[in-house]
């Protein structure tokens, strides 16, 4: 089988809160990162649908907890898990009381639900690692709960400077076995199908 090259997705629902979420057991893997570091491009890039970002950026819906269905490849029925899109942290436009009630929000998500079986950290390559971003990987290696880094925008840096990013990104969190990391571009579709097999994987569900 050729590798994947898009995810089919559908919106399903925006949710304020943990318990607005769907009651089921289906897969669930968040997409976190810094409000520009590119979230809804890779959204976008990997359900190769617009409206997947349109959605998760449409006012109002910016701090929601934005759920797709990821339909099982070949399979137009049955739903392979979701893709919970989580508010960008950092949002500028967002005043105190809703930045309060994001974090609510994503730490009930983050660490109680049970559906969770990954996180995707979307970074800008040429700001990795920041602040937020060591919390949720710490975050996530405490609970052992696999999380992919993407360094996105990596068209911006030469190939091999965003090598030695991640090759340092990589080091700092060696002997962590649930971390891994890669490079991406949205606007390249570098990564691409690394990132489909990737969620698919999780998923429990495979390409073929
Ligand atoms: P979000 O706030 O994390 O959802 O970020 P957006 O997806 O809105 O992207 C923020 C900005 O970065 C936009 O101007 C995008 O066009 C740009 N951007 C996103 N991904 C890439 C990428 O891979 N390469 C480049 N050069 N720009 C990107």
């Amino acid at each position: 089988m050729p590798p994947l090259e898009r995810l089919q997705a559908t919106f399903l629902l925006s949710a304020p809160s943990l318990k607005q979420a769907p009651r089921d057991t289906l897969p669930e893997i968040a997409f976190a990162g810094r409000s520009n570091a590119g979230k809804s491009s890779v959204l976008n890039c990997i359900t190769g649908n617009r409206r997947t970002a349109k959605v998760s950026k449409t006012p109002g819906r910016t701090q929601l907890l934005n759920f797709f269905s990821i339909h099982l490849p070949g399979d137009t029925e049955q739903i392979a898990g979701r893709i919970v899109d989580l508010p960008g942290y950092g949002y500028a436009k967002a005043g105190k009381q809703a930045q309060a009630q994001w974090q609510q929000a994503v730490n009930d998500y983050l660490s109680r639900r049970d559906n969770l079986v990954g996180v995707v950290l979307v970074m800008d390559i040429r700001h990795p690692n920041q602040a937020f971003d060591q919390d949720l990987i710490g975050w996530a290696q405490a609970s052992e709960l696999p999380l992919r880094v993407l360094l996105n925008k990596a068209d911006k840096l030469g190939r091999g400077a965003a090598q030695k990013v991640l090759q340092q990104l990589q080091s700092t969190y060696k002997g962590s076995p649930s971390f891994t990391a890669q490079t991406f571009s949205a606007t390249k579709n570098t990564g691409r199908e690394t990132l489909i097999a990737y969620v698919l994987d999780q998923f429990g569900a495979s390409a073929a």
